[in-house]
């Protein structure tokens, strides 16, 4: 693969022993308060410092079924790195480089302690799906996953570049999961009444489908050739560099992408990486963009430009894109997200541009053809990961609305849980 769509390298032994040998071992550790799972960091730390890393992989993976994955995506800042002690006054911790040194150094075969026999489908093979998978199949649940796509991973395969996560980490889940006795049916689609004629057959049904559609700009001429949804436009870039399937648009001149969160930056940087000028253009200013601060600084020195405080309200051509007309803003007072809210100045200008790409968020897809599971704009409305429906669970994006892996990762466990409790 070409050395600019390929992961950095993790950290040497070296570096990893003077970072972890760097930490306090602190008695209330807060690196751990900013973990979702609450992963044992100051733990395996204290094993790395030893260089006993069998024992720092078991603490690993006692709280988390995707360690490589959330090492590397992980938005750490605002997580444990950011909660770190010592960042108050000096350099945090690098806690998810050395949970990534550990998983790359160790693998050891995953413990089966046999104490269900039930049968479980899971609907979706995002992070939220496949950590469900992986703990039901530790206890000797027979699990068979529905997948829409013929690849596994959800965003983790479409989603997110190979420059941030190797396929080949994915693959090896999908095979851990197969070798632990998982049936994946791949390219099946389901519909809410297929969910339902699945409950007649399994004991428990987890809904994990994600969000896969990405919101509209809802401007005039957004539907103009060479404007492309974020998703669709990542989805043709990842599946071409990752698996050789497709042909991904390659865009050049000047591309404006529409939207400042992590969704934007990976289109901005997949468009830079093919050699479009690249500008983003963001309603809000730089403190209020909910990529972390990491991804920006990433995304500035590969030459990505950043026009803050400009809200799009047009896009401009005759039988394609030729610019987008847009609107100055400033800001006011906080809305409920409680980020300061744009306001328009009716002061408007023209962005001469070659392709838009649109990064406003994502949005669910309409299964619900029997319209019996409680939904609210299409994300299905649970109580602690129950729907509405004795034995239809549901977790990850589709119940939380767009958040990140390791929050997903978290709803698969404790559905996985509640399952096994017969909860
Ligand atoms: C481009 C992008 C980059 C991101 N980067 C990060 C990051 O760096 N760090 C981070 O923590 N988070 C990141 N996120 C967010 C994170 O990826 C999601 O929060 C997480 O993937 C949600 O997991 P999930 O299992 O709920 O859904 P998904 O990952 O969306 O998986 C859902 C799966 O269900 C399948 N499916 C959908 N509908 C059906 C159906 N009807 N029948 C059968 N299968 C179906 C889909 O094909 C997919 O495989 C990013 C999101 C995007 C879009
Ligand atoms: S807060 Fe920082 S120093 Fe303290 S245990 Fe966690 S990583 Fe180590």
């Amino acid at each position: 693969m070409n050395e600019k769509w390929s992961m950095p390298e993790g950290m040497t032994e070296d570096e990893a022993r003077i970072e972890a040998l760097r930490c306090l071992s602190c008695k209330n550790p807060r690196c751990e308060t900013g973990c979702p799972t609450r992963m044992r960091i100051r733990d395996f730390i204290k094993e790395i410092k030893v260089n006993r890393l069998e024992e720092a992989y078991e603490i690993i993976n006692s709280c988390s079924d995707l360690p490589y994955i959330c090492s590397i995506v992980c938005p750490h800042e605002r997580q444990c790195v950011g909660h770190c002690v010592l960042g108050i006054q000096s350099k945090p911790i690098d806690c998810g480089k050395l949970e990534r040194y550990v998983v790359e150094h160790m693998n050891k075969p995953i413990k089966i302690e046999k104490r269900s026999s039930q049968k479980v489908a899971i609907i979706g093979a995002g992070p939220a799906g496949l950590s469900c998978a992986k703990e039901l199949l530790k206890t000797g649940c027979s699990v068979e996953i529905f997948e829409a796509e013929y690849y596994i991973g959800g965003v983790l395969t479409y989603g997110i570049p190979s420059y941030r996560l190797d396929y080949t980490k994915i693959t090896r889940i999908a095979a851990e999961l197969e070798d632990l006795g998982a049936v994946i049916h791949f390219n099946t689609k389901l519909k809410e009444s297929e969910i339902f004629d699945l409950k007649k057959q399994f004991d428990a049904v987890f809904i994990s489908i994600g969000l896969t559609k990405s919101k509209q700009l809802g401007i005039p001429n957004e539907s103009l050739p060479g404007v492309y949804d974020a998703l669709d436009y990542l989805k043709a870039v990842n599946l071409d560099i990752k698996l050789g399937q497709g042909n991904r648009p390659q865009l050049s001149g000047t591309v404006v992408v529409i939207g400042a969160g992590n969704v934007a930056m990976d289109a901005a940087r997949c468009a830079r990486k093919d050699g479009a000028k690249v500008l983003v253009v963001y309603r809000r200013s730089r403190l209020e963009a909910p990529a972390t601060k990491q991804e920006i600084k990433d995304a500035e020195a590969e030459g990505v430009i950043f026009q803050f405080l400009n809200n799009p309200v047009e896009v401009l051509g005759e039988e394609k894109v030729e610019g987008i007309k847009v609107e100055e803003m400033t800001l006011g007072a906080p809305d409920a997200s409680g980020r300061k809210r744009p306001v328009g100045t009716g002061k408007y200008c023209t962005i001469l541009c070659d392709s838009i790409i649109s990064a406003i968020g994502q949005d669910p897809e309409d299964i619900y053809d029997k319209h019996v599971l409680a939904t609210d704009h299409k994300y299905l409305v649970c109580d602690g990961l129950k729907t509405n429906i004795e034995g239809i669970y549901a977790g990850g994006d589709i119940v939380l609305g767009a958040k990140t892996v390791v929050e997903a990762m978290d709803c698969g466990r404790q559905v996985a849980k509640l399952i096994l409790d017969n909860k």
